[in-house]
């Protein structure tokens, strides 16, 4: 019998979570959920609709109208993983935008917007075989996930990930920016009121400054394989 399991993967901004989410999905033919792209969607939806922008944050004309943000997330088999879409658009592109990251942390902040967002997670997950990522799944979402996963690593590494990621896109931004939202997102994440990035207390932390990609799957991959064995 093929049992399956929920795999949450919590961590720090751009530790590599998604890279090593996906991998495992596709690797267990399990469903990969980026929880952080629902929050960068509802991101961009306030932005488009004027309730935030760098000077401004409209919190109760965001929460009235939250009804009207429709999240899908549509696979791309010649990515292989789901895309993200706001209203039936395709945002993938454009909630990974710098001026996206710098505002989502507030958003998040948002009990409304989580409210909405954990709730369509949990469903996305009810019948397991998934792999999801973002700061609260092993603590909020899926509390009795099989396997958690809180991942870290320096923040000089981190930013420099993140940068190589917005060249190779072709975008301009500088390096300074870059690594000050990362360290201002974590600030934002670890210190809000309403599920605060947290490692859970049953959750394997990995540091992975000095690990490459494929160390770091197989370390993973041992686990979930140790966890099957037991479930
Ligand atoms: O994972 P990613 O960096 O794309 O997430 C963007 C932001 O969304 C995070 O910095 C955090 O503020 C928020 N987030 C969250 N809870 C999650 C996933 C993301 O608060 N489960």
């Amino acid at each position: 019998m093929n049992k399956k399991i929920t795999i949450a993967i919590d961590g720090y901004s751009s530790t590599g979570k998604s890279t090593i989410a996906k991998q495992l999905a596709n690797k267990l033919g399990y469903v990969y959920v980026d929880s952080g792209a629902m929050y960068r969607a509802i991101t961009l939806f306030s932005m488009n609709n004027g309730y935030i922008s760098k000077c401004k944050f409209d919190i109760p004309s965001l929460i009235e109208n939250l009804g009207n943000a429709f999240l899908k997330f549509i696979y791309n088999p010649k990515l292989g993983f789901s895309e993200m879409y706001l209203n039936d658009v395709n945002v993938e592109n454009e909630i990974r935008k710098l001026e996206v990251s710098n505002l989502v942390s507030k958003i998040a902040e948002i009990p409304e917007v989580r409210k909405k967002l954990v709730g369509i997670q949990k469903e996305m997950g009810k019948n397991k075989g998934v792999v999801m990522d973002g700061r609260d799944i092993g603590t909020v979402v899926f509390r009795d996930a099989e396997l958690k996963i809180f991942m870290t690593s320096s923040p000089e590494t981190r930013a420099k990930r993140r940068y190589d990621e917005f060249v190779e896109k072709g975008e301009q931004v500088r390096y300074k920016d870059v690594y000050d939202n990362v360290l201002d997102r974590d600030r934002v994440d670890i210190s809000r009121k309403h599920s605060p990035l947290i490692k859970a207390v049953d959750a394997i932390e990995i540091n992975n400054s000095d690990l490459t990609k494929e160390q770091q799957f197989q370390i993973i991959l041992n686990l979930v394989e140790e966890k099957l064995r037991n479930v």
